[in-house]
């Protein structure tokens, strides 16, 4: 179970979110939010679910 750290929506499995890594730990974003967020997050994280 994986919590959006942007609008806090569950999912069972976060295939298709993106997992930021931060000085904080680990962020999800859920697939609407990663659209959001990609221009200031792209280019820094491991994107493994892509
Ligand atoms: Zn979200």
């Amino acid at each position: 179970m994986v919590s959006c750290t942007s609008c806090g929506t569950t999912a069972e499995s976060p295939l298709g979110w993106t997992t930021d890594v931060t000085e904080r730990g680990l962020r999800h974003l859920c697939d609407r939010c990663s659209r959001d967020n990609i221009r200031s997050i792209e280019g820094r994280l491991d994107q493994v679910y892509w």
